[in-house]
């Protein structure tokens, strides 16, 4: 290795190695839990990616999907009738295929759920008839209550709010990359149901739509859910309902049925963006608790970095006075360490140093705070502050 790559490398992995502790990025706020790039942050779940699906063959869903139809007869038990939920569904399987049978009623799973990432396939018969909402209509439906259109509209029109794709009653597609008659249709679907508070909506609830990988729905707000004829009018939804398949009297075929619940959003109590004040305090006292009951199976140095770090999160007596304690032993400890052996120390120096300097900065320690003086005074004696040129 080149000298100049050599320390190109050094200086990359120094960097990693910052950016993965602590002291780094701005420290939480009053609306964030979390600081920027904070490592206490939890990892996102592991998850192996299925595969797409061609014209021939379904995909596999990702490995935490739920997996409502997969092509075996088996799959009907998790369905059942909406209207006589006791009844088994009339809807059968045939090579694979979840096919309406006209006039048997829609059917619904019997898992309830919300907030999602639902991929549903769909073929319409190639010898389809019929024209503008009697050809090939069927519909998927959130929650029960909110209908992604399903229709043949290659090349057939109706109107565009009931067009393929479109959030019915609300919203049409804003393109039709629907395929012919025969060929699969795959919509890829973001639900996030709509939240009261109080009797008030705060958030109306969307509607994301992927048709065929083409982008038809983009965040569309679902104003009461949409429906037939009339305006809907914003109302609350139950916390779970399931996911309802129309009967629209046209043998609609289905295969490949999986959603993966999502994180709840800040507003309905998850922790995935910008979050209420109480909410906020409440996850940051949760945050530094983990972190001293971690600091409490350390020793030295991570033991009082792990500490401090804590009363970022939140203030607390016992974490600061240890902490404290712990570091005007080091601070002193320092201060007699011959100038000659100094140098050996340098790294753990400058780690504790920067740790106070960040809480300073940030106030979470006073400006004349012992310890931070001495050792500051160090690094400031040694030019270790000093970039090198
Ligand atoms: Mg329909």
């Amino acid at each position: 290795m080149r000298p100049l790559h050599y320390l190109a490398a050094l200086l990359s992995v120094s960097s990693v190695a910052l950016a993965d502790g602590a002291f780094y990025g701005d420290p939480p706020d009053a609306t964030h839990p979390w600081g920027i790039h904070d490592h206490n942050r939890p990892q996102p779940s592991v998850v192996e990616p299925g595969s797409f699906s061609s014209q021939e063959k379904p995909g596999t869903p990702p490995s935490d999907a739920v997996v409502l139809f997969s092509g075996q007869e088996s799959d009907l038990d998790q369905w059942q009738s909406d209207k006589n939920p006791a009844e088994p569904t009339k809807w059968i399987v045939k090579d694979g295929l979840l096919q309406c049978v006209p006039g048997s009623g829609y059917i619904q799973t019997k898992e309830k759920f919300a907030d999602c990432q639902l991929h549903v396939e769909w073929s319409e018969p190639e010898d389809i008839t019929g024209t503008s909402q009697g050809r090939g209509n069927s519909g998927v439906f959130l929650m029960g209550e909110v209908e992604v259109q399903v229709l043949d509209i290659y090349n057939n029109k109706t109107y565009s709010d009931g067009a393929a794709g479109a959030v019915y009653g609300i919203n049409p597609p804003m393109a039709n990359p629907i395929r012919k008659p025969g060929q699969w249709q795959v919509y890829d679907i973001v639900f996030r149901r709509p939240i009261f508070k109080d009797g008030k909506e705060v958030d109306p609830g969307y509607l994301t739509v992927f048709s065929n990988g083409v982008l038809v729905q983009d965040h569309t707000p679902l104003e009461g859910g949409g429906g037939h004829k009339k305006r809907s009018q914003a109302h609350p939804f139950p916390e779970v309902g399931p996911l309802k398949l129309q009967d629209h009297g046209n043998p609609v075929r289905f295969r490949n049925i999986w959603y993966r619940p999502l994180p709840k959003r800040a507003i309905d109590g998850g922790d995935t963006s910008v979050m209420s004040p109480e909410a906020t305090a409440k996850k940051r006292a949760e945050i530094a608790a983990g972190i001293r009951e971690d600091a409490a199976k350390l020793e030295g140095k991570a033991k009082m970095l792990r500490l401090f770090e804590s009363t970022y999160y939140a203030a607390n007596e016992d974490a600061t006075q240890s902490a404290t304690a712990m570091v005007n032993e080091f601070a002193a400890a320092t201060k007699a360490i011959p100038a000659d052996k100094l140098q050996s120390k340098k790294g753990e120096i400058m780690e504790v140093n920067n740790a106070l300097q960040y809480l300073i900065k940030f106030q979470i320690l006073p400006g004349d705070f012992a310890a931070a003086k001495t050792l500051n005074g160090i690094v400031k004696a040694n030019e270790w502050d000093k970039k090198k040129k």
